[in-house]
């Protein structure tokens, strides 16, 4: 089961945290996995040799997610070397916390441009070659704070919950090439993301887990390699929950 053998997919921010631990997992089922990263080039390699380690294969793949044409060229290329792009993780993204209030510009549009911007420029790119192949496996990933809300994440939360509705067009509009099109959605997740968050704040998110722990990023990259596999071929538009029971 969720033999990913003969598979060319990319995750982007896979230098760290989740998107490195869907490489690993993906590379580990056999598929030859482009692990993206904005600026951490040892820490992308590092991902690399885990990959290896686990039995896979892959190649660094250095872009902004942002750039437009950057994740264009990226895609292009990997298509032009590997003959394939089968799966598309677009994990990459930047959680900048504030209140409403005192919001920046930027920050709303660094959020804005990283989360989903940058997922729809990957999904963009890699639909094209999935297309063609008649097989394809798009992943956003989103977060049960865009499922939820929470106070000082206005602009995360837009982020997040904008990637549900990109998934369930792109599954709606690429069914028919068998292309399909879903989203993760992790709850709190131990990551340099959240290694911030104050002992208090931590301490009330776990009162509030059923399962009484935080999430390990393995635990989303199983739910990804599932997603990615081809006995997920009937699940498309769906959000797929990896939350401890922090919201049902
Ligand atoms: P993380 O540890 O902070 O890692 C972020 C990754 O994104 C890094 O690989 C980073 O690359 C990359 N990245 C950031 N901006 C980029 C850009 N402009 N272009 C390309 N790559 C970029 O984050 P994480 O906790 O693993 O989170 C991964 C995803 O899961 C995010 O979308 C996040 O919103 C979501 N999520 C996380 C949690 C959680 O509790 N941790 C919960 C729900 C959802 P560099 O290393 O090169 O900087």
């Amino acid at each position: 089961m969720f033999d990913l053998k003969g598979r060319v997919a990319v995750v982007t921010g896979a230098s760290r945290g989740i998107g490195r631990a869907i490489a690993v997992a993906l590379a580990g089922r056999g598929a030859y996995v482009a692990v993206n990263y904005a600026k951490q080039r040892e820490a992308a390699e590092a991902t690399l040799e885990a990959m290896r380690a686990a039995g896979g294969d892959g190649e660094l793949m250095p872009f902004d997610v942002t750039d437009s044409k950057a994740v264009t060229d990226a895609i292009e290329g990997l298509f032009a070397r590997k003959k394939a792009v089968h799966i598309a993780v677009a994990n990459a993204g930047v959680a900048i916390d504030n209140l409403l209030l005192r919001m920046s510009d930027d920050e709303l549009t660094t959020t804005l441009t990283t989360n989903v911007h940058g997922a729809l420029y990957l999904a963009r790119a890699a639909v094209r070659p999935m297309m063609r192949g008649r097989w394809g496996r798009f992943i956003a990933v989103s977060s049960v704070i865009g499922q939820m809300g929470n106070p000082g994440q206005t602009a995360y939360a837009t982020s997040k919950a904008a990637l549900v509705g990109a998934a369930r067009s792109i599954a709606k509009e690429y069914a028919s090439r068998n292309v399909t099109a879903n989203v993760l959605a992790p709850g709190f997740i131990d990551t340099d993301m959240t290694a911030s968050v104050p002992e208090a704040m931590r301490a009330k998110i776990l009162e509030a887990t059923p399962l009484g722990r935080f999430g390990r990023p393995e635990d989303v990259a199983a739910a990804a390699v599932y997603l990615a596999s081809e006995e997920a071929g009937y699940v498309t538009g769906q959000v797929l929950a990896i939350n401890g029971g922090l919201y049902v």
